[in-house]
Protein backbone atom coordinates (compact mmCIF):
# COMPACT_ATOMS: atom_id res chain seq x y z
CA UNK A 1 0.00 0.00 0.00
CA UNK A 2 1.54 3.69 -1.02
CA UNK A 3 1.43 6.24 1.38
CA UNK A 4 -1.47 8.63 1.23
CA UNK A 5 0.90 11.93 1.77
CA UNK A 6 3.49 12.69 3.56
CA UNK A 7 3.85 16.38 4.95
CA UNK A 8 7.36 18.42 5.60
CA UNK A 9 8.51 19.81 8.66
CA UNK A 10 7.79 23.49 9.05
CA UNK A 11 11.16 24.46 10.13
CA UNK A 12 14.75 23.78 10.08
CA UNK A 13 15.38 20.83 12.86
CA UNK A 14 18.39 23.01 13.95
CA UNK A 15 15.99 25.68 15.24
CA UNK A 16 14.34 23.27 17.87
CA UNK A 17 15.93 24.15 21.53
CA UNK A 18 17.19 20.94 23.15
CA UNK A 19 14.31 19.84 25.74
CA UNK A 20 14.16 20.69 29.12
CA UNK A 21 17.07 19.66 31.74
CA UNK A 22 16.66 20.60 35.12
CA UNK A 23 18.83 19.40 37.99
CA UNK A 24 15.80 19.18 41.00
CA UNK A 25 15.79 15.02 42.62
CA UNK A 26 19.45 14.75 42.04
CA UNK A 27 19.99 17.72 44.43
CA UNK A 28 19.48 15.19 47.29
CA UNK A 29 22.80 13.70 46.13
CA UNK A 30 26.06 14.94 46.80
CA UNK A 31 28.70 15.34 44.66
CA UNK A 32 31.49 12.85 45.47
CA UNK A 33 35.32 13.44 44.74
CA UNK A 34 36.79 12.27 41.22
CA UNK A 35 38.32 8.87 41.85
CA UNK A 36 41.92 8.49 40.80
CA UNK A 37 41.93 7.24 37.81
CA UNK A 38 45.48 5.41 37.20
CA UNK A 39 46.42 2.27 35.25
CA UNK A 40 48.11 0.28 36.94
CA UNK A 41 48.70 -3.36 37.55
CA UNK A 42 45.73 -3.72 40.13
CA UNK A 43 43.31 -2.19 37.30
CA UNK A 44 44.78 -4.44 34.59
CA UNK A 45 43.77 -7.39 36.71
CA UNK A 46 40.50 -6.78 37.94
CA UNK A 47 39.63 -5.29 34.61
CA UNK A 48 41.19 -8.20 32.87
CA UNK A 49 37.91 -9.75 32.34
CA UNK A 50 35.96 -7.22 30.81
CA UNK A 51 38.94 -6.53 28.15
CA UNK A 52 38.19 -10.30 27.23
CA UNK A 53 34.89 -9.01 25.98
CA UNK A 54 36.29 -6.32 23.71
CA UNK A 55 39.54 -7.47 22.55
CA UNK A 56 38.78 -8.10 19.15
CA UNK A 57 37.00 -4.36 18.27
CA UNK A 58 39.52 -2.16 20.99
CA UNK A 59 43.05 -2.36 20.40
CA UNK A 60 45.06 -3.07 23.33
CA UNK A 61 46.65 0.16 23.45
CA UNK A 62 43.21 1.74 24.06
CA UNK A 63 42.81 -0.23 26.82
CA UNK A 64 45.18 1.67 29.52
CA UNK A 65 42.82 4.97 28.72
CA UNK A 66 39.36 3.03 29.47
CA UNK A 67 40.04 0.13 32.02
CA UNK A 68 40.41 2.93 34.96
CA UNK A 69 37.17 4.88 33.77
CA UNK A 70 35.14 1.48 33.61
CA UNK A 71 36.32 0.25 37.39
CA UNK A 72 35.17 3.72 38.88
CA UNK A 73 32.46 3.94 37.01
CA UNK A 74 31.14 -0.11 37.80
CA UNK A 75 32.44 1.02 41.72
CA UNK A 76 29.79 4.05 41.56
CA UNK A 77 27.22 2.36 40.19
CA UNK A 78 26.60 0.67 43.42
CA UNK A 79 27.44 3.44 45.31
CA UNK A 80 24.98 5.51 43.67
CA UNK A 81 22.59 2.45 43.05
CA UNK A 82 22.46 3.06 39.44
CA UNK A 83 21.43 1.04 36.02
CA UNK A 84 23.25 2.03 33.26
CA UNK A 85 20.95 1.69 30.31
CA UNK A 86 23.10 1.52 26.70
CA UNK A 87 21.72 1.26 23.42
CA UNK A 88 23.56 -0.53 20.59
CA UNK A 89 25.05 2.11 18.84
CA UNK A 90 27.12 2.84 22.09
CA UNK A 91 31.34 2.15 21.59
CA UNK A 92 32.00 -1.07 23.06
CA UNK A 93 33.68 -0.05 25.92
CA UNK A 94 30.47 1.95 27.08
CA UNK A 95 28.23 -1.49 25.65
CA UNK A 96 30.21 -4.21 26.90
CA UNK A 97 31.99 -3.07 30.20
CA UNK A 98 29.83 -1.01 32.08
CA UNK A 99 26.03 -1.50 30.52
CA UNK A 100 23.47 -2.93 32.97
CA UNK A 101 21.11 -3.69 29.64
CA UNK A 102 22.12 -3.07 26.06
CA UNK A 103 19.44 -2.99 23.50
CA UNK A 104 17.10 -1.08 20.67
CA UNK A 105 14.84 1.28 22.15
CA UNK A 106 12.22 -0.99 22.52
CA UNK A 107 14.33 -3.22 24.92
CA UNK A 108 15.69 0.00 26.75
CA UNK A 109 11.93 1.18 27.66
CA UNK A 110 10.83 -2.52 28.83
CA UNK A 111 14.40 -2.21 30.86
CA UNK A 112 13.54 1.12 32.28
CA UNK A 113 10.17 0.05 32.95
CA UNK A 114 11.33 -2.84 35.18
CA UNK A 115 14.25 -1.41 37.03
CA UNK A 116 14.10 -1.09 41.17
CA UNK A 117 17.23 0.92 40.63
CA UNK A 118 17.48 4.78 42.39
CA UNK A 119 18.83 5.85 39.41
CA UNK A 120 19.32 5.23 35.87
CA UNK A 121 21.67 6.50 33.39
CA UNK A 122 21.02 6.35 29.76
CA UNK A 123 23.62 5.98 27.38
CA UNK A 124 21.71 7.11 24.52
CA UNK A 125 20.19 10.09 23.09
CA UNK A 126 17.94 12.47 24.58
CA UNK A 127 14.15 11.09 23.36
CA UNK A 128 15.43 7.58 25.18
CA UNK A 129 16.61 9.39 28.58
CA UNK A 130 12.92 11.06 28.35
CA UNK A 131 11.33 7.84 27.57
CA UNK A 132 13.19 6.64 30.71
CA UNK A 133 12.10 9.51 32.60
CA UNK A 134 8.39 8.82 31.25
CA UNK A 135 8.12 5.48 32.74
CA UNK A 136 10.12 6.33 36.12
CA UNK A 137 8.63 9.27 37.23
CA UNK A 138 9.58 9.22 40.73
CA UNK A 139 13.37 8.27 39.84
CA UNK A 140 16.34 9.94 38.84
CA UNK A 141 17.25 10.12 35.16
CA UNK A 142 20.50 11.18 34.18
CA UNK A 143 22.38 11.88 30.60
CA UNK A 144 25.72 12.16 30.48
CA UNK A 145 25.18 14.84 27.74
CA UNK A 146 22.44 16.52 27.00
CA UNK A 147 23.35 17.63 23.74
CA UNK A 148 22.90 14.45 22.43
CA UNK A 149 20.04 14.84 20.13
CA UNK A 150 18.46 13.31 17.27
CA UNK A 151 17.71 14.40 13.80
CA UNK A 152 14.21 12.59 13.86
CA UNK A 153 13.45 13.76 17.32
CA UNK A 154 13.99 17.59 16.70
CA UNK A 155 11.51 17.61 13.08
CA UNK A 156 8.70 17.16 14.52
CA UNK A 157 6.90 19.13 17.87
CA UNK A 158 3.59 18.71 19.57
CA UNK A 159 2.15 21.62 17.49
CA UNK A 160 2.42 19.87 14.09
CA UNK A 161 0.84 16.66 15.21
CA UNK A 162 -2.15 18.66 16.60
CA UNK A 163 -2.23 20.01 13.25
CA UNK A 164 -2.38 17.01 11.54
CA UNK A 165 -4.95 15.71 13.74
CA UNK A 166 -7.27 18.74 12.80
CA UNK A 167 -6.55 18.12 8.96
CA UNK A 168 -7.25 13.91 9.62
CA UNK A 169 -9.77 13.69 12.44
CA UNK A 170 -10.37 10.80 14.06
CA UNK A 171 -7.38 9.76 12.44
CA UNK A 172 -5.15 7.53 14.77
CA UNK A 173 -1.61 8.56 15.73
CA UNK A 174 1.35 6.46 15.71
CA UNK A 175 4.47 7.69 16.82
CA UNK A 176 8.08 6.53 16.70
CA UNK A 177 9.46 6.70 20.10
CA UNK A 178 12.54 8.88 18.30
CA UNK A 179 10.36 11.96 19.06
CA UNK A 180 10.29 14.01 22.14
CA UNK A 181 8.06 13.51 25.01
CA UNK A 182 5.60 16.75 23.89
CA UNK A 183 5.53 14.52 20.52
CA UNK A 184 4.52 11.32 22.52
CA UNK A 185 1.85 13.29 24.60
CA UNK A 186 0.00 14.38 21.37
CA UNK A 187 0.26 9.99 20.18
CA UNK A 188 -2.24 7.58 20.61
CA UNK A 189 0.70 5.10 21.02
CA UNK A 190 4.24 4.73 20.25
CA UNK A 191 6.38 2.24 18.24
CA UNK A 192 10.13 0.97 17.54
CA UNK A 193 11.09 0.06 14.25
CA UNK A 194 11.05 -4.00 16.07
CA UNK A 195 7.03 -3.35 16.20
CA UNK A 196 6.06 -0.73 13.96
CA UNK A 197 3.39 -2.69 11.71
CA UNK A 198 2.27 -4.49 14.44
CA UNK A 199 1.54 -1.09 16.31
CA UNK A 200 -0.12 0.48 12.93
CA UNK A 201 -1.90 -3.03 12.53
CA UNK A 202 -3.26 -3.18 16.20
CA UNK A 203 -5.16 0.02 16.22
CA UNK A 204 -7.98 -2.02 13.72
CA UNK A 205 -8.35 1.37 11.85
CA UNK A 206 -7.96 1.61 8.09
CA UNK A 207 -5.91 4.78 8.07
CA UNK A 208 -2.90 5.87 10.62
CA UNK A 209 -0.42 9.31 10.61
CA UNK A 210 2.59 7.26 11.09
CA UNK A 211 5.83 9.79 12.68
CA UNK A 212 8.20 11.43 11.93
CA UNK A 213 10.73 8.84 9.82
CA UNK A 214 9.44 9.02 6.15
CA UNK A 215 11.02 6.02 5.50
CA UNK A 216 9.99 3.99 8.17
CA UNK A 217 6.49 4.89 7.48
CA UNK A 218 7.36 3.41 3.91
CA UNK A 219 8.64 0.50 4.74
CA UNK A 220 5.44 -0.34 7.12
CA UNK A 221 2.89 0.88 4.10
CA UNK A 222 4.99 -1.66 1.85
CA UNK A 223 4.13 -4.07 4.90
CA UNK A 224 0.02 -3.77 5.67
CA UNK A 225 -2.82 -2.91 3.90
CA UNK A 226 -3.35 -0.01 6.51
CA UNK A 227 -3.27 3.31 4.70
CA UNK A 228 -0.29 5.78 5.92
CA UNK A 229 0.00 9.14 6.24
CA UNK A 230 3.89 10.27 6.30
CA UNK A 231 6.22 13.13 8.03
CA UNK A 232 9.14 13.91 5.95
CA UNK A 233 11.73 12.70 8.97
CA UNK A 234 14.91 11.57 8.43
CA UNK A 235 17.44 10.13 10.45
CA UNK A 236 20.48 11.75 9.13
CA UNK A 237 22.65 8.38 9.45
CA UNK A 238 20.47 6.43 7.56
CA UNK A 239 19.89 8.32 5.09
CA UNK A 240 23.47 8.97 3.64
CA UNK A 241 23.73 5.25 2.54
CA UNK A 242 22.89 5.07 -1.00
CA UNK A 243 21.97 1.89 -3.08
CA UNK A 244 25.03 2.00 -5.33
CA UNK A 245 27.56 1.54 -2.87
CA UNK A 246 25.46 -1.39 -1.23
CA UNK A 247 25.64 -2.78 -4.88
CA UNK A 248 29.36 -2.51 -4.85
CA UNK A 249 29.62 -4.60 -1.96
CA UNK A 250 27.86 -7.13 -3.44
CA UNK A 251 29.77 -7.00 -7.26
CA UNK A 252 32.96 -7.51 -4.94
CA UNK A 253 31.16 -10.44 -2.99
CA UNK A 254 28.58 -11.97 -4.27
CA UNK A 255 28.33 -14.22 -0.99
CA UNK A 256 28.05 -11.21 0.92
CA UNK A 257 25.17 -10.57 3.13
CA UNK A 258 23.83 -6.84 3.49
CA UNK A 259 21.15 -6.19 6.39
CA UNK A 260 19.51 -3.10 6.55
CA UNK A 261 17.26 -0.78 9.21
CA UNK A 262 14.22 0.65 8.02
CA UNK A 263 15.39 4.20 9.00
CA UNK A 264 17.29 3.75 5.50
CA UNK A 265 15.89 4.83 2.13
CA UNK A 266 13.63 2.50 0.17
CA UNK A 267 16.35 2.08 -2.92
CA UNK A 268 18.82 0.86 -0.09
CA UNK A 269 16.53 -1.36 1.57
CA UNK A 270 15.52 -3.09 -1.78
CA UNK A 271 19.09 -3.96 -2.21
CA UNK A 272 19.10 -5.83 1.13
CA UNK A 273 18.92 -9.34 2.15
CA UNK A 274 17.40 -8.36 5.46
CA UNK A 275 15.39 -5.88 6.90
CA UNK A 276 14.95 -4.83 10.90
CA UNK A 277 15.44 -2.93 13.80
CA UNK A 278 18.57 -3.03 15.15
CA UNK A 279 17.58 -5.64 17.67
CA UNK A 280 16.28 -7.67 14.82
CA UNK A 281 19.43 -6.87 13.07
CA UNK A 282 21.80 -8.84 15.70
CA UNK A 283 19.42 -11.96 15.88
CA UNK A 284 19.48 -12.26 12.36
CA UNK A 285 23.16 -12.67 12.74
CA UNK A 286 23.50 -14.57 15.50
CA UNK A 287 21.06 -17.16 13.94
CA UNK A 288 22.37 -17.36 10.36
CA UNK A 289 26.01 -16.73 10.68
CA UNK A 290 27.03 -15.49 7.73
CA UNK A 291 30.54 -15.99 6.45
CA UNK A 292 30.62 -11.95 5.96
CA UNK A 293 28.07 -9.19 6.57
CA UNK A 294 27.50 -5.69 6.15
CA UNK A 295 25.34 -3.87 8.93
CA UNK A 296 23.69 -0.93 7.00
CA UNK A 297 23.38 0.85 10.09
CA UNK A 298 25.35 3.10 12.81
CA UNK A 299 28.59 1.65 12.81
CA UNK A 300 29.38 1.06 16.31
CA UNK A 301 26.84 -1.59 16.10
CA UNK A 302 29.32 -3.76 13.73
CA UNK A 303 31.69 -3.17 16.85
CA UNK A 304 29.72 -4.76 19.22
CA UNK A 305 28.21 -7.48 17.67
CA UNK A 306 32.24 -8.07 16.12
CA UNK A 307 33.02 -8.70 19.88
CA UNK A 308 30.78 -11.02 20.42
CA UNK A 309 30.96 -13.24 17.09
CA UNK A 310 34.50 -12.78 16.21
CA UNK A 311 35.00 -15.42 13.41
CA UNK A 312 31.91 -13.41 11.20
CA UNK A 313 33.60 -10.78 8.81
CA UNK A 314 31.73 -7.46 9.54
CA UNK A 315 31.87 -5.10 6.80
CA UNK A 316 31.87 -1.71 8.27
CA UNK A 317 30.42 1.64 6.13
CA UNK A 318 30.70 3.58 9.06
CA UNK A 319 28.40 6.36 9.39
CA UNK A 320 28.81 7.33 12.95
CA UNK A 321 25.68 9.22 14.64
CA UNK A 322 27.01 11.87 16.43
CA UNK A 323 24.58 12.81 19.11
CA UNK A 324 25.19 9.17 20.26
CA UNK A 325 28.97 9.81 20.18
CA UNK A 326 28.80 12.67 22.52
CA UNK A 327 28.19 9.72 25.31
CA UNK A 328 32.05 9.05 26.51
CA UNK A 329 33.15 6.82 29.96
CA UNK A 330 34.76 10.65 30.87
CA UNK A 331 30.91 11.89 30.76
CA UNK A 332 29.06 8.87 32.39
CA UNK A 333 31.76 9.20 35.24
CA UNK A 334 31.26 12.62 35.85
CA UNK A 335 27.52 12.25 35.40
CA UNK A 336 27.54 9.57 38.04
CA UNK A 337 29.64 11.95 40.30
CA UNK A 338 27.87 15.04 40.45
CA UNK A 339 23.91 13.38 39.39
CA UNK A 340 23.90 15.67 36.19
CA UNK A 341 22.52 15.99 34.02
CA UNK A 342 18.90 15.18 35.41
CA UNK A 343 16.39 14.60 32.79
CA UNK A 344 12.71 16.29 33.54
CA UNK A 345 9.75 16.22 31.74
CA UNK A 346 6.48 18.34 32.59
CA UNK A 347 4.24 15.67 34.80
CA UNK A 348 1.03 16.39 32.92
CA UNK A 349 3.21 16.08 29.45
CA UNK A 350 4.68 12.56 31.05
CA UNK A 351 1.59 11.50 31.99
CA UNK A 352 0.02 11.60 28.70
CA UNK A 353 2.83 11.10 27.03
CA UNK A 354 3.20 7.90 29.41
CA UNK A 355 -0.04 6.41 27.76
CA UNK A 356 1.03 6.28 24.68
CA UNK A 357 4.66 4.41 25.56
CA UNK A 358 2.72 1.94 27.99
CA UNK A 359 0.00 1.24 25.45
CA UNK A 360 3.54 -0.18 23.32
CA UNK A 361 5.11 -1.69 25.58
CA UNK A 362 1.77 -3.80 26.68
CA UNK A 363 1.36 -4.71 23.16
CA UNK A 364 1.40 -8.38 22.79
CA UNK A 365 4.25 -9.62 20.89
S1 LIG B 1 21.14 7.16 14.49
FE1 LIG B 1 19.59 8.50 13.56
S2 LIG B 1 17.68 7.95 14.61
FE2 LIG B 1 19.38 7.15 15.86
S3 LIG B 1 19.81 8.79 17.34
FE3 LIG B 1 21.22 9.11 15.60
S4 LIG B 1 20.10 10.59 14.31
FE4 LIG B 1 18.57 9.71 15.70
Amino acid sequence: MPLLETFSPSRAADNIPVPAIAHVSARKFRALPRPTLDWNDEVAREAAHLYERIKTVVPSVEWPFFAPYVQAINALKKERDAVILAHNYQTPEIFHCVADFVGDSLQLAREAAKTNAGVIVQCGVHFMAETAKILNPDKVVLIPDSRAGCSLASSITGDDVRLLRERFPGVPVVTYVNTSAEVKAESDICCTSSNAVQVVESLGADTVIFLPDEYLARYVAAQTSVKIIAWKGHCEVHERFTADELRRYRADDPDIQIIAHPECPPDVLAEADFTGSTAHMIDWVREKHPRRVVMVTECSMADNVQAELPDIAFVRPCNLCPHMKRITLPKILDSLLSMQEEVVVDPTVAAKARRAVERMIHLKS
